[in-house]
C-alpha cells in the first residue's frame, strides 16, 4: 500500500472550470450557513419559549393588563398572536424577519445604505399623533418612486417608538438597497439629495424635523444594518423600552401601565417592519412563524 497520496483526479476533458467550481462551492457554503443560521435560531426560539422564566412573568403581565384582546388570549389553546408587542411572539417574530431579509438580499450585489429618521418631538404630543406624522412625512419624502429612479430596488422600514424624559419618540430606521455599487461620491450626493428633500417636505407638511437624529451612510449589509434596531425581544430586565416598561408595570407602576396602553394604542394596526422589492421574501409573506414550522422551512 503506498503512503503517498494518489495525484488529485483531472477528469481529462472533463475539468470543471476553476471560477465555476468555485461559484458552486461558495453556492454550497452559503446553502449551509443558511441552514445553520435557520437550524441555530430555531433552537433559541424554543429554548427561549420553553424556559425562559423572567419572559414568562411578563406574558402574564401581559395577559392581565393589555389593551390587546389578541396579546391576553395569545398562548390559549396552542394560538399564537404573532404580535410585535407581544412578550410570547415579538422576538420569534424579530427573528424570522432577520433571517427573511438576510435571505433575500444576501445575492444583492449592490450598496446599501442606511437612513434613520427622526422628527422633533416634545412631551405634550401623543404618541400616536406623532407616529402618523413621521409616517406622512416618509411616505413624503419617497413619494412617486423618488428612491426608485435612484436605483433602490428594495427597502426594509423598521419603526421604533423610545420613551425617554421627554415623552414618545418614534423614528424610524430604513435599509436601502441599490441595484448597483455606488461610489462613495454618488452615496454622499443621494445623502445631500434625500436630507433636501426630506426638510423640504417636512416644511410644506408643517412637521417640525432637525437635522438631530437623521443619520444617512452605507452600511455593508443587512446583518449590519440590524444592529441599528433594538433586539425586539420583550423579557424582564432588558433594556428596550417594551421591556422596561412591562417590567415595570409587573412591579405594579401605574404609570408605566398607562405609557403601555398609550404605546399599544399608538401602534394599533400600523406595521414595524416593512419590506418592499428585493428585502421582501414574498414566498413567505404571510405566514407566522407556526406556519414555516408547519410547511417545514424551518
Ligand atoms: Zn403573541
Amino acid at each position: 500500500m503506498s503512503i503517498v497520496a494518489d495525484p488529485p483526479h483531472r477528469g481529462a476533458g472533463r475539468r470543471v472550470p476553476f471560477t465555476q467550481a468555485t461559484r458552486a462551492a461558495h453556492e454550497r457554503t452559503d446553502r449551509h450557513a443558511d441552514n445553520l443560521v435557520a437550524a441555530l435560531s430555531t433552537i433559541y426560539d424554543r429554548i427561549t419559549i420553553g424556559s425562559n422564566s423572567a419572559r414568562h412573568a411578563l406574558t402574564e403581565a401581559q395577559r392581565l393588563y393589555s389593551i390587546r384582546s389578541s396579546i391576553r388570549r395569545c398562548g390559549q389553546s396552542r394560538h399564537r398572536c404573532g404580535g410585535a408587542l407581544c412578550a410570547r411572539c415579538a422576538g420569534t417574530r424579530i427573528g424570522q424577519q432577520r433571517r427573511d431579509l438576510y435571505t433575500a438580499t444576501k445575492h444583492q450585489a449592490g450598496t446599501m445604505v442606511s437612513w434613520s429618521a427622526t422628527i422633533a418631538s416634545s412631551p405634550d404630543v401623543p404618541i400616536r399623533q406623532q407616529w402618523g406624522d413621521l409616517l406622512a412625512l416618509l411616505q413624503a419624502a419617497t413619494r412617486g418612486g423618488w428612491l426608485s429612479r435612484r436605483g433602490v430596488v428594495g427597502t426594509v422600514r423598521a419603526v421604533e417608538p423610545e420613551h425617554g424624559p421627554d415623552g414618545w419618540h418614534v423614528h424610524a430606521h430604513y435599509l436601502l438597497v441599490f441595484r448597483n455599487e455606488l461610489t462613495p461620491a454618488e452615496v454622499e450626493h443621494f445623502r445631500a439629495a434625500l436630507l433636501d428633500r426630506y426638510f423640504s417636505e417636512a416644511d410644506r407638511l408643517g412637521i417640525h424635523a432637525t437635522a438631530d437624529g437623521q443619520d444617512i451612510a452605507r452600511t455593508r449589509s443587512a446583518t449590519a444594518w440590524t444592529r441599528y434596531l433594538t433586539k425586539g425581544r420583550i423579557r424582564r430586565g432588558a433594556t428596550d423600552v417594551l421591556s422596561r416598561l412591562w417590567t415595570a408595570v409587573d412591579d405594579g407602576d401605574t404609570d408605566a401601565l398607562h405609557l403601555v396602553h398609550d404605546l399599544e394604542a399608538g401602534a394599533f394596526r400600523r406595521r414595524m417592519w416593512t419590506p418592499t422589492g428585493v428585502c421582501k421574501l414574498s414566498e413567505y409573506a404571510g405566514l407566522d412563524f407556526d406556519d414555516l414550522i408547519a410547511r417545514g422551512i424551518v
